[in-house]
């Protein structure tokens, strides 16, 4: 039976990371992986997705190009020529990450891991590699990296359902697609398929989509919503779905019924604990997520957790932190540490949506403020006449002038607020963006030149 210093099951974001980083330090290291080298941003999320996200917005370029005097003729998009092109380019990175972990030292196994007791673990073969050997493995520190699922609603029908992870294999595009839930995944395949040409119906629980991100953002994203052509039916429950002979049936609680040939359903993640074991090994669970502390360590001393299965951020840069820092916890101890609380979050439709820190609701619960806000047509959208303002806020504590938070929809804004993020995180104060000089004509520099409060807010109560 092999031994380990340290065993991690799966090989997403925080596996791989953890175990490269815990072998470069000396460890004796296996990581195992039942579907898939790189974990669901790699495979079945973050990078697929954007893939299709420039797919779409190739047909928004061409779309602009007459205003800019191109001679273009539109025919459409080929679903099965991108699909080629997207799995090619995600073989590649299944290579790039199977081999960033041999040359680091980590010994590969395929399957399916489960836990037998604290420093036990057997592994079944799985669709990875059907034909490998069982085995039982020997680690003195274990690592829960497994990551989470999609959740599925339960109604009448909820089966015919697709989630996300379906969509990336997905032979053809369907023409009409009902979308339920209004997440960033809901947004973004909805922005996706509406730009490759579906009828979109996106249907969502609350008056306005994105719960959780700032106000002002959520009002002007419904507008958005609509100006990508996209159907809304806001304050709504799905009922049930039906096939017909033409696709699928969706009712809504509203009493609309939506004919359409697939329905998504994104409407969150839950973190992937069956199967794994945990019962028998005694590792505590909290509303379906591995309980950690702030060393990621769980109730048993032998056993850690990283990423979606402790269900604390939910992105692959947070997931990759916390392998990071638990590896060099466990064996080389460097005082590293990242500013989790200022974890920058994007939405990837057309256009983008991205924040930093804190909104204005949760800011205005501990501090008086004041709110920088601009909005314009970006120059980009002049000629073609494209709708849609570029809207950038500032949430400033009014007392000391430090930014809490940065929050913006608008051409590029994920990568402007990246480079917000680092303000944010720095506890850079307002008079220090009036200080900087402007880089002339960008998005961007509308951040360094916004002169005046919008509004000030006292704390705990509305908008004044
Ligand atoms: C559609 C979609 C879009 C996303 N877009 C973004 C984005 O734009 N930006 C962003 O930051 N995040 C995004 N995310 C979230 C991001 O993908 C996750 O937060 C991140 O992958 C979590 O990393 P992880 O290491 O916790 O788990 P994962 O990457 O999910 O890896 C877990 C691995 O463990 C394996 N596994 C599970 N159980 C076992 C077992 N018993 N035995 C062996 N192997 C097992 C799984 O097969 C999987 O490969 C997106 C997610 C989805 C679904």
């Amino acid at each position: 039976m092999q031994e380990f210093d340290l065993f991690v099951i799966g090989a997403g974001s925080g596996g791989v990371r953890c175990a490269r980083i815990a072998a470069q330090n000396g460890a004796k290291v296996g990581i195992v992986e039942r579907r898939h080298w790189g974990g669901t941003c790699v495979n079945i999320g973050c990078v697929p997705k954007k893939l299709m996200v420039y797919a779409a917005e190739a047909g928004r370029a061409i779309h602009d190009a007459p205003a800019y005097g191109w001679n273009v003729t539109e025919q459409g998009h080929d679903w099965s020529r991108f699909m080629v092109a997207k799995n090619k380019e995600i073989e590649r990175l299944n290579g790039v990450y199977v081999s960033l972990l041999k040359r680091s030292g980590v010994e590969l196994f395929t399957g399916d891991a489960r836990l037998v007791d604290g420093q036990t673990i057997s592994i079944t073969p799985s669709v990875l590699e059907p034909d490998a050997e069982p085995q039982t493995i020997k680690a003195k520190k274990i690592v829960l990296a497994a990551g989470s699922t999609p959740v599925r609603l339960d109604f009448p029908g909820a089966e015919h359902a697709l989630v996300s992870d379906d969509l990336f294999a997905l032979p053809e595009r369907p023409n009409r697609i009902a979308i339920i839930g209004s997440g960033y995944i809901g947004l973004e395949f909805a922005s996706i398929f509406a730009g490759l040409g579906s009828d979109v119906d996106l249907v969502y629980r609350q008056p306005l989509p994105l719960k959780g991100f700032d106000q002002d953002l959520r009002e002007r994203m419904r507008t958005l919503i609509d100006l990508r052509g996209i159907n809304q039916h806001h304050d709504v429950t799905p009922l049930k779905i039906e096939k017909t002979a033409d696709g699928l049936e969706l009712s809504l609680s509203s009493g609309n019924v939506l004919n359409v040939d697939a329905v998504l359903m994104a409407t969150g993640r839950r973190p992937a604990i069956d199967g794994l074991g945990l019962d028998a090994a005694g590792v505590h669970t909290e509303k379906g997520s591995v309980t950690v502390n702030e060393q990621f360590a769980t109730s048993v001393p032998s056993i850690y957790a990283i990423g979606d299965i402790i269900n604390r951020y939910n992105l692959t840069p947070t997931a990759i932190a916390e392998g990071h820092m638990l590896a060099e916890e466990l064996f080389n101890p460097q005082g590293r540490d990242w500013s989790f609380e200022t974890t920058p979050k994007a939405v990837f439709f057309s256009p983008p949506l991205a924040s930093v820190g804190l909104s204005e609701e949760e800011a205005r619960e501990s501090h008086d403020l004041e709110i920088y806000t601009a909005e314009f047509t970006p120059m980009g959208q002049t000629l073609p006449q494209r709708s849609g303002k570029c809207f950038m806020k500032l949430v400033v504590d009014g007392r000391s002038g430090v930014m809490l938070g940065a929050h913006m929809i608008g051409p590029d804004a994920p990568e402007i607020i990246q480079i917000m993020a680092v303000a944010v995180t720095a506890g850079l104060t307002k008079a220090e963006l009036d200080r900087t000089v402007s880089l002339h004509p960008t998005l961007a520099e509308e951040f360094v030149t916004m002169r005046l409060p919008d509004r000030k807010v006292s704390r705990a109560r509305a908008h004044s």
